[in-house]
C-alpha cells in the first residue's frame, strides 16, 4: 500500500532540475516496486516514472532547460557524452545507474526528506510526487503545445511499445504480439504505424481486445482456451510463423512461444517483458543457426532527450492515440485504487493527474 503524505522536497543542486508533475501513469514497475520485486528499489521511496510537467527551477551548471519548459523525465537519460551515447548502437546510457538503483541522485544524496528520515528516489524520476528533482540529462524537453495528462505516457509504455514496433516491424510484415496490456496494445499501434499488414494478438483474456482491434489488430488467439496450441494457431495464420514476434508477459514459457512463432529464415523474438529474478530462457540453437534471432528492446530503443520529440510529431499528426488507453483518471488519494485496477488487469492505463 501506498501511503500519502507530504515530503520535503530539496532545491535542486549541480546539473539537476526541480520539476512540478501535472500528470503519471501508473505502470507495472511501478507495482513490482510496491511488492518488493524490484531490485532497484530502495525503501522507503516515491514510485512513478511515467509523468509530465514543468520546469520550476534549474541547478547550477543546467543550460539545456529553464522554468516553464514542458518535460518529461526519463529512467533512461541521455547525457550525450558516454561511450554507449557516442556508439549510434544503442539507446542505453548508463551514466547515473548506479546511483539511480539505489534511489539517490548522482551526487549521492536524496531530494526527499519526510520528517528527519530520507526519503529514496526511484527510477531517478518519482513521479508520484507534486514536485520532484530529476538530473538534467533525464529530462526531455517536449513541444509546449500537447496535453501533458496525456503525454505523461511517452514517459514509459506508449514509446516502448512504439518505439519497438517501428525499430523491427517492416512495411508488410506479419507481426505477433504475446500479451494485451499497456505495452502490447502500444506495440500494436506501433506495427500499423510501420506498415504491418497482419498483426496478431495472443492473451489469455480477450477483455482488451477492443482496444486493440481499435489500434490495429487483426486476429487473436486465446492463449486460455483449451487446445489451442499457440506456435501451432500462428504459424496456420500465417506462412509458417511471423515475421516479428514481441513478447511483453516477462513469462518464461512465453518468451519460448515468442521465439518458435517466428519464421525460420528472418523472423525476429522481440523480448519486452522483464523475466522473474534469476529467470533463464531457453530455445534451440537450431532455431537460430537457421536465421531466427532474439532482440531485447528498452524504452523502445528510443534515445529520451533527442529522439522522442518525433514521436510527439506523430500524436500531434494523430497517428498515435493515447485517450483510448487511458482507462481511469485519479486523484493522488485515489492511487491505490489504481494499483488494484493494474492487479485485477481492469486498467490498461490510469493516469494520476495533480492539477
Ligand atoms: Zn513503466
Ligand atoms: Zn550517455
Amino acid at each position: 500500500m501506498l501511503e500519502v503524505d507530504d515530503v520535503l522536497v530539496a532545491p535542486p543542486r549541480e546539473g539537476e532540475v526541480l520539476v512540478e508533475i501535472v500528470a503519471s501513469g501508473l505502470c507495472h514497475t511501478d507495482l513490482t516496486a510496491l511488492e518488493g520485486s524490484n531490485v532497484s528499489a530502495v525503501y522507503p521511496l516515491i514510485p512513478g516514472h511515467e509523468g509530465a510537467g514543468r520546469v520550476v527551477e534549474t541547478g547550477p551548471g543546467v543550460n539545456s532547460l529553464q522554468p516553464g519548459n514542458h518535460v518529461i523525465p526519463l529512467y533512461g537519460p541521455e547525457c550525450g557524452t558516454c561511450a554507449m551515447c557516442e556508439s549510434g548502437r544503442t539507446n542505453l546510457c548508463w551514466t547515473i545507474k548506479k546511483t539511480r538503483d539505489r534511489g539517490v541522485m548522482p551526487d549521492g544524496s536524496s531530494r526527499f526528506t519526510r520528517g528527519p528520515d530520507q526519503v529514496h528516489h526511484f527510477m531517478g524520476t518519482s513521479t508520484l510526487s507534486r514536485y520532484t528533482v530529476v538530473p538534467e540529462i533525464a529530462l526531455a524537453k517536449i513541444r509546449p503545445d500537447v496535453p501533458l495528462d496525456q503525454v505523461c505516457l511517452f514517459g514509459c509504455g506508449v514509446t516502448t511499445g512504439i518505439g519497438a514496433a517501428m525499430q523491427h516491424v517492416r512495411s508488410g510484415d506479419s507481426v505477433a504480439v504475446f500479451g494485451l496490456g499497456g505495452i502490447g496494445v502500444n506495440i500494436i499501434q506501433g506495427a500499423r504505424i510501420a506498415g504491418a499488414t497482419q498483426i496478431i494478438g495472443v492473451d489469455v483474456t480477450d477483455a482488451k481486445n477492443e482496444l486493440a482491434v481499435q489500434y490495429g489488430m487483426t486476429a487473436f488467439v486465446d492463449a486460455a482456451d483449451v487446445g489451442t496450441d499457440v506456435v501451432t494457431a500462428i504459424q496456420d495464420l500465417t506462412s509458417g510463423g511471423v515475421d516479428v514476434g514481441f513478447e511483453c508477459t516477462g513469462l518464461l514459457p512465453v518468451m519460448r512461444q515468442t521465439f518458435d512463432s517466428c519464421v525460420a529464415g528472418w523472423g525476429q523474438a522481440v523480448m519486452l517483458g522483464v523475466e522473474p529474478v534469476g529467470g533463464e530462457m531457453s530455445f534451440p540453437p537450431v532455431g537460430v543457426r537457421y536465421g531466427k534471432s532474439i532482440h531485447g528492446s528498452y524504452f523502445g530503443g528510443i534515445k529520451g532527450r533527442s529522439g522522442l520529440g518525433a514521436l510527439l510529431d506523430l500524436f500531434v499528426d494523430g497517428k498515435i492515440d493515447l485517450e483510448a488507453q487511458i482507462t481511469h483518471q485519479l486523484s493522488l488519494d485515489q492511487v491505490n485504487d489504481g494499483f488494484d485496477l493494474m492487479r485485477k488487469g481492469k486498467s490498461v492505463r490510469s493516469i494520476v493527474r495533480f492539477e
